[in-house]
C-alpha cells in the first residue's frame, strides 16, 4: 500500500507540543515563519509519497549485492538519492557556511520520520551522513571542514559511522582496529568493522568513513580510543578525487529486514593501511562520536515513528475494506471493538512517539539557539533527558505497532504481498542498532535523571503536573477520566525516579534491573501529557475541527495506555529482588 505523508498531522505536533510556533513567534529562529514550515513539510511529504515510497519494495526485494568489491543498490535508488540531495533535503539543519540550509532540528526531524516512513533502508543512509557532519563541523580541524563538509552537507558525498567489531558491540571500549601515527601527520589505520550500514554503495562518487580506533599507546577502555576521517577515494586539495585509499568491504549481511541498506563488514590495510586523518584530539574520539551518536539517536527513534505511521495507515485501510463476521456499519472489520482498540493503539502510540521525538528535536535546537546560556544550558539538558526516552520508546512503538499491523491484516499480514510484513521485519533493528534499547534505559536511569542532582527531571515532572492540570482545569467532559489517570501516571513515575535516584547508588543493581520498565513508564507519562498538551492546543484553536480528534485519542492514551503507569511503577520498585534471584544458567 501506498505512503501518504500525514503532513497536517506532523505540523500540528511540531507547532503546539513540541512548541515550534512559540519558538517561532520569540524569534529563536530568526526570519522564519510557519508558511516556510508548512511549506517545507507539504514538499517533503509530496517527495517521501511519490519518490521514495515507491521505492521500498523494490529495496526489500532486490537487496544489495556485492560482487567484485561493488555494492549495486536497487533499481532506481541512486535516481531517487540523487534527485533527493539535489533538493537540498541533506542540509536542511545544516550550516549555512557549508551549503545547508540552516533550518530547526525539529523541522528536519519530521522530514527525516517521512523519508523513514516511505522507507527505512532509503532514509538511514542520509542520518548516519548528517551525524557524520555534526562531528566534523564541532571536532574538526579547518582543513578537513574545508574538503569534507560542503560534499557531505549537500549530500554528494555520503558519511559512515563505525564503532562496531565482533568483540565490540555495546562495549565500544573493547575494539581493536589500529591508528599508528605516519610522519605526515597521517594515521595508518588497520583492522575492519562489522555491520556498518552503507559501508560501500554506488549512490554517491566518495564515502566518507569516520572509524574509531586506537593507538598504540592509548589508556584501555573508552578513554583511549580516537576518531579518524577515512575517504573510500583520497581527494586533492583541488577537491578531486585521487587514487582508492585501503579500505573495502568484505561482505554484506543477510538480515531480517531493511534489506535496500548495505550492512557491511569493512576491511582496513589489506594493501599495508588505510590513510586516515584525525577528528579532535587523540584519545578523545568517543566524545567526538557522541555528537554524532545523540543525532543517530533522535533520527532512529523517528524511524520508529515512521514505520509506526505507515504501518497504521496501512492496516486503517485494510481494516476499512475487510469484511468478515457480523461487524456493525458497512460490515468492514473496522466495526469490531477488538479491531478498533488495535488501530487507537496503533494511532496514539505513534503519535505520542512523535511527540516525545519532536520536543526533543525542538530541544536540541534551543541547545543551539537558545537566548542566553542559561537557556541553552537548559535545552541542553532537557534533549539529553529526552534522547533515550525517544529512542527506545518510539523503537519499541514502531516494532509494537507494526506487529498490531499484521494483526489487523489476519494471515494476509503475514503473507508479504500486503506489505504489512516488510514493515515488521524492516522495524525490528531499530530498538537494536544506535545503543540497543537495553543500554537507552540505563543511560536514562544512571545519567539523565541524576542530571543536576535531579534537578532536570524534576522541571519536566513540573511541566507534566501543569498539563494535567490544565486537562482538569478545562472540565471537558469529553476527556473523560484523562485528567485523574494523568495524575496518577505522573505520581508513579515520580515515585519510581525518587527511588531510582536514592538506590543508584547504594544499589545499582536493582536500579539497573528497573531501567526498562521506568523509560517505558517514563514515556507512559510523557506520551500522556504530551497527546492532552496537543488536544488543549486544538481546543484553544477557535472552531477547530481539530478538537474532539484530538481530545478523544489523549482519552484513550490515558484511560487505555498511561494506566500501565502503575504496574510499571511497582515492577521497578519491587522487581528488582526476582531479577536477582531467578537463576538461570543454561537452559
Ligand atoms: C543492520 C545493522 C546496522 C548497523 N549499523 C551500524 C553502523 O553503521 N555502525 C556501527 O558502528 N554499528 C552498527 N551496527 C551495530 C549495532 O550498533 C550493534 O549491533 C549494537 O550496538 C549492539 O551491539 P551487539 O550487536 O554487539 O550486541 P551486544 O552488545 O552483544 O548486546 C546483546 C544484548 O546484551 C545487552 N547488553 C550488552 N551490554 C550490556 C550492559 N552493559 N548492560 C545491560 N545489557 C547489556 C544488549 O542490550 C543486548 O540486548 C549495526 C547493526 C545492525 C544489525
Amino acid at each position: 500500500m501506498s505512503y501518504r505523508a500525514p503532513v497536517e498531522d506532523i505540523a500540528f505536533t511540531l507547532k503546539h507540543a513540541a512548541g515550534l510556533g512559540r519558538a517561532i513567534d520569540e524569534g529563536l529562529y530568526g526570519d522564519l515563519t510557519e508558511d516556510v514550515v508548512d511549506a517545507v513539510l507539504a514538499e517533503a511529504g509530496k517527495f517521501a509519497s511519490t519518490v521514495i515510497a515507491p521505492l521500498n519494495a523494490v529495496g526489500d526485494k532486490h537487496g544489495t549485492p556485492l560482487k567484485d568489491g561493488k555494492v549495486t543498490m536497487p533499481p532506481g535508488w541512486k535516481e531517487a538519492y540523487t534527485a533527493w540531495a539535489q533538493g537540498g533535503w541533506n542540509g536542511l539543519a545544516g550550516s549555512e557556511e557549508w551549503g545547508g540550509q540552516g533550518l530547526p532540528h525539529a523541522l528536519n526531524s519530521a522530514c527525516i520520520e517521512m523519508w523513514n516512513s516511505a522507507s527505512m533502508a532509503f532514509g538511514i543512509g542520509p542520518v548516519l551522513t548528517m551525524g557524520a557532519i555534526e562531528a566534523l563541523e564541532r571536532h574538526g580541524a579547518e582543513p578537513l571542514k574545508q574538503k569534507y563538509l560542503t560534499k557531505l552537507t549537500t549530500g554528494e558525498w555520503m558519511g559512515t559511522m563505525q564503532l562496531t567489531e565482533p568483540q565490540a558491540g555495546s562495549d565500544v571500549g573493547a575494539l581493536r582496529t589500529k591508528a599508528e601515527r605516519n610522519p605526515d601527520g597521517t594515521y595508518r589505520i588497520t583492522g575492519s568493522k562489522i555491520f556498518i550500514t552503507y559501508g560501500e554503495h554506488d549512490l554517491t562518487d566518495n564515502i566518507i568513513h569516520f572509524v574509531l580506533a586506537r593507538l598504540p599507546d592509548a589508556p584501555p577502555g573508552t578513554r583511549g580510543i580516537s576518531l579518524f576521517l577515512v575517504p573510500k577515494f583520497f581527494v586533492g586539495d583541488d577537491g578531486k578525487l585521487g587514487a582508492r585509499n585501503d579500505a573495502r568491504c568484505h561482505s554484506v549481511e543477510h538480515k531480517l529486514g531493511i534489506h535496500g541498506s548495505p550492512t557491511c563488514t569493512m576491511v582496513y590495510g589489506d594493501g599495508g593501511g588505510a590513510t586516515g586523518w584525525l577528528i579532535g584530539e587523540e584519545n578523545r574520539g568517543l566524545n567526538c562520536m557522541f555528537t554524532m551518536m545523540n543525532n543517530a539517536r533522535l533520527a532512529v527513534a523517528l524511524q520508529g515513528v515512521a514505520i509506526a505511521e505507515r504501518a497504521t495507515q496501512q492496516a486503517t485501510a485494510y481494516a476499512n475494506e475487510r469484511k468478515q463476521g457480523r461487524a456493525g456499519g458497512n460490515g468492514a472489520i473496522i466495526n469490531h471493538p477488538d479491531v478498533r482498540r488495535m488501530l487507537l493503539t496503533m494511532r496514539a502510540l505513534t503519535r505520542a512517539a512523535r511527540a516525545i521525538c519532536y520536543a526533543t528535536g525542538a530541544a536540541i535546537d534551543g541547545e543551539h539557539r537558545g537566548k542566553d546560556a542559561a537557556a541553552r544550558k537548559a535545552a541542553s539538558e532537557r534533549a539529553a533527558l529526552l534522547t533515550p526516552i525517544a529512542k527506545a520508546f518510539s523503537t519499541d512503538v514502531g516494532m509494537e505497532v507494526a506487529s498490531l499491523g499484521v494483526q489487523v491484516h489476519g494471515g494476509m499480514g503475514f503473507i508479504e504481498e500486503t506489505g504489512a510484513a516488510q514493515h515488521y521485519r524492516d522495524a525490528r533493528i531499530a530498538p537494536i542498532y544506535e545503543g540497543t534499547n537495553g543500554i537507552q534505559a540505563i543511560d536514562l536511569v544512571t545519567r539523565k535523571i541524576p542530571l543536576g542532582g535531579g534537578a532536570v527531571v524534576r522541571t519536566y515532572l513540573d511541566e507534566l503536573r501543569r498539563t494535567v492540570a490544565a486537562v482538569r482545569s478545562a472540565n471537558d467532559p469529553a476527556f473523560g477520566s484523562t485528567g485523574t489517570r494523568l495524575a496518577d501516571a505522573v505520581d508513579s513515575l515520580e515515585r519510581a525516579t525518587v527511588w531510582l535516584l536514592d538506590k543508584i547508588e547504594k544499589a545499582p543493581e536493582a536500579a539497573l534491573a528497573g531501567a526498562t520498565p521506568y523509560l517505558r513508564l517514563f514515556a507512559s507519562a510523557a506520551g500522556g501529557c504530551a497527546l492532552a498538551e496537543e488536544a488543549l492546543a486544538a481546543t484553544r484553536l477557535n472552531g477547530s475541527a481539530e478538537a474532539p480528534r484530538r481530545i478523544a485519542l489523549a482519552r484513550f492514551f490515558a484511560e487505555n495506555i498511561a494506566v500501565q503507569a502503575g504496574g510499571l511503577e511497582t515492577t521497578v520498585t519491587e522487581g528488582a529482588d526476582s531479577v536477582a534471584d531467578v537463576a538461570l544458567g543454561a537452559a
